[in-house]
């Protein structure tokens, strides 16, 4: 078994919206989990011991929407280290919104215009790739691939089916069994009939349902984009921002007002939107609904710190507590897809980011930083109790670095040293 003594945090983050902050300076890791809060430091042994030297450790950022490809590159933005770079930023898990931009796979439709769309009109046939099989074997595979490779230990979340015509009820009990754990519904599926099917047979096995909310109706055949998403009444809006066009302003209240769905807030969306839902659901006193997204890779491109600069937004234009934006872009994610992690609490994963404001920055502290306006930069960046980045030299250097020492292996060294000049 191996411990890590955390020990000099200046703030703690809890990733719990209901108490953002934790009153302690210490946490005990053991195998990768959290072990013990405050700890007493003068009986606690460790093999690493990571002084905070006074900045802020929170639950590492989730992801609530993202777009994986294979591996840690991206086609259609044509660039590499896509996942990578954004562990480096501080986000430790991605939820996947769909596989949807898998080159063959995104499918043209004339009614969809983007990339793949604008190349199938030259020649190709337009729905050709409409294909629930196609889409059936994708989502299990993304979910294979994502579990077993993990570059600096990322949790990729990758089990999203995206909807589409022609999957049968057995197809759900498949899937399910295979690990998707998500249905989105992205393009529109022809028949209003069934997509209340499939998200039925999806809730039958457990399956989370996600919605496209935006520009275009979720079904072909419904009088409205808001009718197609009250049909359908998923268990997570997203992008309730739009992505990056929003919903209709009636299916925006209806989410806020009718439904109790977590409602992800992407970065690549309408902010001034993002803001008013966010100020809504706070005021509602419900902020277990608000996620915090990137809905990237995609047209904006590649943005490592999207997570992190959409909950400064939020923060410029809401006012409100920074600590409790950093939870519902950790632990809000994490538990409203049914997943660990994403709170510092006993038992739980250890995937942490120790942060603090910029070398330079007028702010004192990571929270501060954020109220100020400055960014912020993480010193260190742990998955399982694993230290996966320490200092980054892609990005400013932290006014704080944590340090890190093993103790154990320095009284060995010394051992050994005493016994050489003996
Ligand atoms: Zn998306």
């Amino acid at each position: 078994m191996t411990r890590t003594l955390v020990r000099g945090v200046g703030t703690l983050i809890s990733g719990d919206v209901r108490a953002p902050l934790i009153d302690a300076s210490t946490l005990l890791i053991e195998s990768g989990r959290i072990a013990e809060i405050g700890v007493d430091e003068s009986t606690a042994t460790a093999d690493t011991v990571i002084d905070a030297n006074g900045s802020t450790v929170a639950p590492g950022l989730w992801d609530s929407h993202y777009h994986p490809y294979f591996g840690d590159y991206s086609p259609r933005q044509e660039a590499g280290s896509t996942v990578t770079r954004v562990v480096k930023a501080g986000v430790t898990s991605f939820v996947s919104a769909g596989a949807g931009h898998q080159p063959g796979m995104y499918l043209p439709s004339p009614n969809l215009p983007n990339v793949q769309a604008v190349r199938a009109a030259k020649g190709a046939d337009p729905t050709r790739a409409r294909d629930a099989r196609g889409s059936k074997a994708l989502a299990i595979a993304m979910h294979r691939a994502w579990t077993d490779y993990r570059p600096m230990r990322v949790k990729v979340y990758a089990g999203t089916v995206m909807a589409e015509d022609g999957f049968a009820r057995d197809d759900f009990v498949d899937m399910a069994a295979h690990g998707i754990r998500m249905l989105k519904f992205l393009r529109p599926v022809s028949r209003i009939a069934d997509a209340v099917a499939y998200r039925n047979w999806a809730a039958d096995v457990g399956m989370l349902v996600m919605t496209h909310t935006g520009n275009r109706a979720v079904t072909k055949d419904s009088p409205s984009i808001t009718r197609s998403l009250q049909d359908v009444h998923p268990d997570i809006a997203g992008h309730i921002n739009g992505g990056p066009t929003p919903a209709p302003r009636d299916a925006i209240d209806w989410f806020v007002e009718e439904t109790d769905a977590a409602l992800d807030t992407v970065f690549i969306g309408n902010m001034r939107i993002g803001v008013d839902v966010v100020r809504r659901i706070v005021e509602r006193d419900e902020p277990e609904r608000i996620l915090i997204g990137s809905d990237l890779p995609g047209g904006t491109g590649i943005v490592p710190t999207a997570v992190l600069r959409t909950i400064q937004l939020l923060h410029q234009f809401t006012d409100l507590p920074a600590a409790l934006l950093v939870c519902m872009a950790t632990g809000n994610t994490a538990r409203a897809n049914r997943l660990p992690g994403g709170v510092v609490a006993v038992g739980e994963p250890a995937d942490l980011v120790f942060w603090d404001a910029a070398d330079g920055s007028e702010s004192d502290s990571f929270l501060e930083s954020i109220e100020q306006g400055d960014r912020p930069y993480p010193g260190l960046v742990m998955i399982d109790g694993e230290i996966v980045e320490h200092g980054n030299p892609l990005l400013l250097e932290p006014k704080r670095m944590p340090t890190v020492s093993h103790p154990a292996r320095a009284a060995t060294d010394e051992r050994i040293a005493v016994g050489a000049s003996a």
